[in-house]
């Protein structure tokens, strides 16, 4: 059996009626999470100077709106009682995150931007390809729920002017047939090709992206003709978010295919750990990859992995995969960041720059995996952590991160 929360996003087919609804609950979630926010930060304030008066907390303030929402904001029961209250957690979730250094200080919510509501699971329900909302009813979906379990929440966003369901499900599926039979694998991501393993196989991303990257220059130029505030302009500015969108769409879709390809062929892949500031200096990740984040990658692949029984062993990002020679371990000083190919001083061996990485990556994957990860299913969280190889030369310590 396996266990894992899994959202599965579903386009929804509103009609006016409920477009409106959405629009307003959207409305009322945001402004809930505004007043919270401010709330938060004069009860924090009042707190400092009158030790009598407690530090604010997202229990007390939902409560408080609740016994002054009647009065003050009588328009807010037109919608779902969840859209207020859940804002207001997530607002002590960002708080939580805040004190934990985990994010910047919360920020108000922008009409047009943050244009979403959540609703808990005992107020929805999910039928076939449609779902129940309070005080509106059946809105239809475009697929039915790819996931069986228990329904844990939904969350609604407008993304370039399109409503979409996330549904969070505590995932009781069995487990996916394990994966082939074919070892173990490491993957170097790259400019060249989004993906290159150590078979030597190459993964290119989608295809149809170059077109539409052309097309967003071309609709960036004609939104910026456009007379500020006008109609057209308007109109305009929702064609290129549909673009980026769709642009968008595709990327996650390239990205989903290589993770459900890898996770289905490898019972063990290796990859480098690339993390966020690194991410920023490296010319050599695909738009996809550095798009979309590589914790998207990690993640789609650790809970993919997880799925077929698999792991993923992650390698210390300051290895230097690329200028280790994967016949001799010998250690290139510097590998200019074109060189796509080099020849070992140490035994002579050829390399295309990538395959050489991706094997390196195999080899400490190979070598780590029993010992780093265990035999036993650990949760998503689980942190598979290769140790750096031990040619590593501090001397060396120039990333190569080209
Ligand atoms: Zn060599």
């Amino acid at each position: 059996m396996c266990v894992m929360l899994l959202a599965h996003q579903i386009r929804l087919d509103p009609n006016n009626v409920e477009r409106t609804y959405f629009a307003r609950a959207a409305g009322t979630a945001r402004f809930a999470y505004n007043w919270a926010l401010a709330e938060w930060g004069r009860q924090y304030a009042a707190s400092k100077t009158d030790p009598a008066s407690t530090p604010p907390n997202e229990a007390a303030l939902r409560r408080q709106l609740n016994s002054i929402k009647r009065e003050q904001f009588p328009w807010m029961l037109d919608v779902t009682k969840c859209a207020p209250q859940l804002a207001i957690m997530q607002l002590g979730r960002a708080f939580e995150n805040f004190l934990a250094r985990r994010a910047r200080y919360p920020a108000f919510r922008r009409k047009g931007i943050d244009d979403r509501f959540a609703i808990s699971n005992d107020q929805f329900e999910v039928d076939g390809r449609r779902i129940r909302i309070p005080k509106l009813g059946w809105v239809r979906m475009r697929e039915t729920l790819r996931f069986t379990g228990h329904i844990v929440s939904a969350s609604f966003s407008r993304k370039a002017d399109h409503w979409y369901v996330s549904i969070a499900v505590d995932c009781l599926d069995p487990p996916l047939p394990p994966a082939e039979n074919q070892g173990v694998v490491g993957v170097d991501l790259g400019i060249t090709h989004l993906a290159t393993l150590s078979t030597g196989e190459t993964v290119d991303g989608p295809k149809a992206l170059r077109r539409l990257l052309g097309s967003v220059r071309r609709l960036s130029r004609a939104l910026a003709r456009k007379v500020k505030g006008s109609r057209n302009r308007a109109k305009a500015k929702l064609r290129l978010a549909r673009l980026h969108e769709r642009i968008a769409q595709i990327r996650r879709d390239g990205l989903h295919q290589l993770t459900t390809n890898l996770t289905r062929r490898f019972p063990t892949i290796g990859i480098e750990d690339l993390n966020v500031s690194g991410m920023l200096r490296n010319r050599r990740l695909a738009r996809t990859i550095a798009d979309m984040g590589f914790g998207e990658l990690r993640r789609q692949l650790q809970y993919k992995a997880e799925r077929r029984g698999g792991q993923i062993v992650v390698v210390d990002r300051w290895y230097p995969s690329s200028k280790t020679c994967s016949g001799c371990a010998h250690v290139l000083a510097m590998l200019d960041l074109h060189q796509r190919r080099w020849t070992c001083p140490g035994c002579g061996v050829s390399h295309d720059r990538d395959v050489n990485a991706a094997i390196n990556l195999k080899n400490i994957a190979a070598s780590s995996a029993v010992t780093a990860c265990g035999g036993d299913g650990a949760g998503l969280a689980r942190k598979c952590k290769a140790k750096p190889a031990p040619e590593k030369q501090e001397s060396n310590s120039k990333v190569d991160y080209d």
